[in-house]
């Protein structure tokens, strides 16, 4: 395998793989997604509320805030060594008190850990008008998104790299023209310029012209976009952490097996 990374943004990475398959590309794909965990609100104790909203409105609201996550502080509860009834080392509390009129933000919620706290302040919860009251409690867990969305840490795409043909000189002429400098060559190759910026309406656009697209399946643009609990390359550690662990845990079976 062969790896070049395109870009790097503060919750976004994207990169080139080579020489890897589909299998490979979609097993990553599933573990950033589904396994590398992160923080979220998992219940919520309401002690007043006289908003306009209901108590199981404000707690799905309060679920979907990403929070920031810290996965050297914190254990899944099912592995902690409070065996599942929960110690400071694998939850932690929200709190907030709010009296109207003013709209409750992410960023009013009052954390035991200073570290743990919504990644954007300033998602609205709910407005309270003149008189109206919310008091609660959310207790917040490590989960991962394969017993809840709510526990996502990313959203994970690829695609095989194209490859554009074309059999005349002219036809490569007319795509390189179209395709606003992503596209340079002649009928003998072409090649895609800008990966990050192509799009399947390049595509067409080459196909009316009569070109071939064929999408590699073995070399893959991967993407990987946080939703700000975590740095992607965190979950890209994690996430091959994760990989690693489950092969050893299959080659501890099979040899158990002999
Ligand atoms: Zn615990």
């Amino acid at each position: 395998m062969d790896l070049k990374l395109l870009k790097k943004e503060d919750n976004k990475l994207s990169f080139i793989l080579k020489g890897t398959n589909y299998a490979f590309v979609n097993t990553l794909r599933r573990i950033f997604t589904t396994e590398v965990p992160t923080l979220a609100v998992k219940n919520v104790t309401i002690v007043k509320n006289s908003s306009a909203l209901f108590d199981e409105v404000i707690a799905h609201r309060l679920g979907l805030i990403p929070l920031k996550t810290d996965l050297t502080a914190y254990n899944l509860t099912e592995n902690c060594t409070c065996k599942g009834k929960g110690c400071p080392k694998c939850q932690v509390s929200l709190v907030l008190k709010a009296e109207g009129p003013l709209t409750v933000y992410a960023s009013d919620l009052k954390s035991q850990d200073p570290k743990v706290k919504p990644v954007y302040g300033k998602m609205p919860i709910v407005k309270l008008l003149k008189g109206q009251e919310l008091e609660f409690e959310a207790l917040v867990t490590l989960g991962n998104a394969k017993d809840h969305a709510k526990y996502s840490s990313c959203h994970v795409y690829y695609r095989g790299i194209p490859d554009v043909s074309v059999d005349s000189d002219n036809k490569a002429k007319q795509c390189v023209k179209a395709c606003e400098g992503l596209l340079d060559g002649d009928s003998k190759k072409l090649v895609v310029k800008d990966l990050l910026r192509w799009n399947e309406r390049y595509e067409e656009i080459c196909e009316e012209i009569g070109a071939e697209i064929k999408n590699s399946e073995k070399d893959f643009l991967f993407h990987v976009e946080s939703w700000g609990q975590l740095e992607p390359l965190e979950i890209l550690n994690h996430g091959s952490d994760i990989l690693d662990t489950k092969l050893d845990e299959f080659i501890t079976l099979l040899n158990k097996s002999k």
